[in-house]
């Protein structure tokens, strides 16, 4: 390739990632900043029993095409799995199972009359395509209307709320209906049971590879090092760095939460920096066990008890076998928070305690002695709050300023975000790039005229 960008690429989690894989492959200079030790951002893993495990339970469904392509590109599809997975609903001070069609019929929370109208509206959204409809009224409003009042509050209510708190009434039918849409292609019929993928040796076989096949290309990649501010002069956006050192660029794509891009970039013009700072997430704090016993046999399990303040507990070992971490059991305790929850000050001990209260209401025999091990890991910016009429709150990859792009969480819609749309904002950064250099909108000037090497 005759013409050659130097770009710099903010944060290296999936996207951040892709996006310089993609773009290093087509001969751009790239740079890439990770403010975190370690890359991979909400997807990546820590070693741990011979293996890895993610910091943030992960899995993937069938309809994740974005990054099941990538895997395969890479030459890393041999790792990924799909299995049979075993969902359950905890309400009541009970597990229900929830894995099929035929489970909700028998979802006794509710008399038989609402549990056909839940299947119903299942269904029914399950092949509804036109989801425009679905961003003027709120999954309240909605569904209440079509599957009831006790039925609402029982079932999908109580799970909105121990995900969005109180902001649970404001969350369109839009970010609802992709819930339910999306996953009935993880399923090869109503009645079976939904499959689910995995890479085997944790998310980080694809994040490293990712990282080799990026340098393998020429890219650079800093971990550890944060940006700080960047600034244009001379027709070049300059990079400032936490080590302080600057690096001139000529196209800056940032993958951060919108908040942290409108802080990076105070000259965008107030319409675009409304949008950014216009984006409430919510925060994810995860109690991670290492326990001798299984907790259910679930590995999925919503929550909707008041009594039981957790959004979901999953038990990684009821998807990937004890055998595969030296017969040791993993489960996930999350918590969906807005980000002033007390929950989210909590030292790790004052977690872990709270959680051994808590779990015997799931089995009774679990004991703080079942505990061999335990981590706790907070995420910030870890579900954007999807709310009616988002479309229009989106702020575009293109931002006003020449050369800077945005390819965040917060930008996908109406899917829910998840590391194969990351993937996608890796592939539609790049084409934009691409697009407005043959455009001639994008000149490079660092490399035409040598006037610094970042290395
Ligand atoms: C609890 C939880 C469970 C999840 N489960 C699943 C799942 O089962 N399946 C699935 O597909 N997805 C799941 N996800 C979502 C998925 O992990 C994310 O959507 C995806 O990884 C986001 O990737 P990203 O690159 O867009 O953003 P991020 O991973 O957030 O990456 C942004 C990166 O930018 C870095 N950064 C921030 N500031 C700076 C700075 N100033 N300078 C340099 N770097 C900076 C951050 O450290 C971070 O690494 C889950 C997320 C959470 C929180």
């Amino acid at each position: 390739m005759s013409v050659r960008l130097r770009i710099g690429v903010i944060g290296g989690g999936i996207a951040g990632l892709t996006a310089a894989y993609r773009l290093s492959r087509l001969g751009h200079e790239v740079i890439l900043w990770e403010r975190q030790h370690q890359l991979g951002g909400q997807a990546a893993a820590f070693p741990l029993l011979g293996t890895a495990i993610e910091y943030f339970y992960h899995h993937l469904f069938m309809s994740d095409r974005e990054i099941v392509a990538l895997i395969e590109e890479l030459g890393i599809g041999h790792h990924l799995v799909w299995l049979p997975s075993r969902v359950g609903f905890y309400a009541r001070g009970r597990i229900y199972p929830l894995s099929s069609a035929l489970d909700v019929l028998r979802l006794g929370i509710v008399p038989l009359h609402d549990r056909l109208r839940v299947g119903l509206v299942t269904f029914y959204l399950q092949h509804v395509h036109d989801w425009r409809r679905f961003e003027e009224v709120t999954a309240e409003q909605w569904l209440r209307r079509w599957v009831g009042n006790r039925a609402f509050e029982r079932i999908w209510g109580a799970q909105l709320r121990a995900k969005f708190g109180p902001r649970a009434s404001e969350v369109a039918m839009a970010w609802f209906w992709n819930k339910i849409y999306l996953r009935t292609s993880s399923r090869r019929s109503l009645f079976e049971r939904e499959r689910l993928g995995y890479i085997m040796g944790s998310f980080n076989v694809l994040i490293d590879r990712l990282a080799d096949a990026i340098r393998e290309s020429g890219g650079v990649i800093y971990t550890g090092i944060g940006t700080e501010s960047i600034e244009r002069s001379e027709g070049l956006w300059v990079i400032r760095d936490s080590t302080g050192r600057t690096t001139p660029v000529d196209v800056v794509v940032a993958t951060v939460p919108s908040p942290l891009v409108a802080k990076l970039f105070p000259q965008l013009p107030e319409s675009y920096r409304a949008r950014l700072l216009g984006t409430v997430y919510q925060a994810a704090v995860t109690l991670l066990l290492q326990t001798r016993h299984a907790l259910s046999d679930i590995y999925w399990l919503n929550i909707g008890d008041p009594n039981l303040p957790y959004t979901g507990i999953i038990e990684h070992t009821n998807f990937i076998p004890p055998t595969h971490y030296q017969g040791h059991h993993l489960i996930y305790v999350s918590k969906y928070v807005e980000q002033s929850h007390p929950y989210l000050a909590l030292r790790d001990e004052e977690v872990l305690q709270a959680a051994l209260q808590q779990l015997p209401k799931v089995n009774p025999n679990f004991s703080a002695e079942w505990v061999e091990d335990y981590w706790v890991f907070r995420e910030r910016a870890a579900q954007p709050i999807v709310t009616l009429r988002y479309s229009q709150q989106i702020p575009e990859h293109r931002t006003p300023l020449p050369g800077v792009y945005v390819a965040n969480t917060a930008q996908i819609y109406p899917e829910d975000r998840g590391t194969t749309y990351s993937v996608r904002l890796g592939n539609v950064v790049t084409s934009l790039v691409q697009e407005d250099l043959v455009a001639g909108r994008l000149t490079p000037t660092v490399n035409a005229s040598n006037a610094h090497s970042a290395r």
